[in-house]
């Protein structure tokens, strides 16, 4: 048993003030943490709660929204006025987990879930991402879930959760506070490859605290999909997911298109040049195709999961279909039809 401190943070500053410390982590829903610390991939020497600080609000902000990182996934899903402005997002947040996980699971800890890959949980096995230099078991292992672009010669891990994959889409932007004050940060840029530094998953500073989320004022809901394939038809993490936003003209041209890809990648997947093919096109098999091989160029398998990049064609293809036809992907009829 490893013993560990704790500390209910009574405010933001209290909470970065303390996040500051080495081997510290901030606890919200703890739906990931907790099970982190059970397999002993984490020992935190402390554990800052920040369940009690006023950071669950979803309101108004620059026309857009402002989701407080505290909110639950549930309330932002059920949330009206995202099920209204941003079906997308509600979509998608419903298609993971379990209701239980969502009622628990809060959006900024969401965001910095951390890898399903087997190696990573298995503290006797090698891992870079948990352990720096160790090596990575999954090359040449196990990989039928893990990533076929993005990867690097030190680890192969995919980025697990939905929800970021829809922020891509929608271009939110992570509010941060931290030891050198608040700053914004695009989520393009908030989940980071591995490189040769795999242990680090994303772009936050120590100590810093996420405490909101922000979507911009704009309306892509009527030509949205979130289609999420996996092993079974709920409470599996992707194994490729597609979310696509698309805006029609009244003539039926696409006017604008984003495609954000999850399950593939160690961070949600766009790709600007594939989406500026579609732009001036009428929805068509050979545009969508086009669009999603610029998508998954440099796709690269690792023996199990090279099943993934013809899926990923697929999958792509068949979501901007649905997109631009006004029938997202049901989550609550799971079938993929
Ligand atoms: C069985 C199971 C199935 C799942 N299936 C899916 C799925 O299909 N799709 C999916 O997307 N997810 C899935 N999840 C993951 C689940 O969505 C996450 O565990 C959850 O969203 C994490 O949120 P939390 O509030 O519980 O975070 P915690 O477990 O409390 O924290 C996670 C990490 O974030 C850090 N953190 C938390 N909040 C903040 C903050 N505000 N600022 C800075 N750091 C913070 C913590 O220190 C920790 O490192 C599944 C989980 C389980 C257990």
């Amino acid at each position: 048993m490893n013993n560990f401190g704790y500390l209910r943070a009574g405010d933001v500053a209290e909470a970065v003030r303390a996040g500051q410390a080495p081997a510290v982590r901030f606890l919200a829903g703890g739906t990931n943490l907790l099970d982190l610390i059970k397999y002993e991939v984490e020992q935190p020497a402390a554990l800052i709660d920040i369940n009690r600080l006023p950071l669950r609000t979803i309101e108004a902000h620059e026309g857009g929204l402002r989701l407080g990182a505290l909110a639950t996934n549930a309330e932002t899903a059920y949330h009206p006025e995202i099920a209204q402005r941003y079906p997308l997002l509600s979509s998608t947040i419903l298609a993971g987990a379990s209701a239980q996980l969502r009622n628990a699971a809060t959006n900024g800890g969401n965001l910095l879930q951390r890898t399903r890959c087997l190696y990573f949980y298995d503290p006797a096995s090698p891992c870079n991402k948990r352990a720096p230099g160790s090596g990575c078991g999954a090359l040449g292992g196990v990989n039928r879930g893990l990533a076929i672009l993005g990867a690097s010669s030190q680890c192969i891990a995919t980025y697990p959760g939905d929800m970021a994959v829809a922020l891509a889409a929608l271009e939110a932007r992570v509010q941060v506070s931290g030891p050198a004050g608040a700053r914004t940060i695009a989520l393009a840029d908030f989940h980071r490859l591995p490189g040769d530094e795999p242990s680090r998953d994303n772009t936050l500073t120590p100590g810093e605290l996420i405490t909101a989320i922000n979507l911009p004022d704009e309306d892509f809901s009527q030509h949205y999909t979130y289609l999420k394939i996996r092993d079974r038809l709920s409470y599996a993490f992707a194994l490729v997911s597609v979310a696509v936003v698309l805006r029609l003209a009244a003539d039926g041209i696409i006017a604008e298109a984003r495609i954000a890809l999850g399950g593939v990648a160690p961070k949600p997947w766009r790709v600007p040049a594939a989406e500026a093919l579609l732009v001036g096109q009428r929805p068509s098999a050979e545009a969508f195709g086009a669009a999603a091989s610029r998508l998954l160029a440099g796709a690269v398998g690792q023996g199990e999961n090279d099943f993934k990049i013809e899926l990923a064609h697929r999958a792509i293809v068949r979501a901007c279909w649905q997109a631009a036809a006004g029938t997202p992907q049901s989550q609550t009829d799971k079938h993929i039809r």
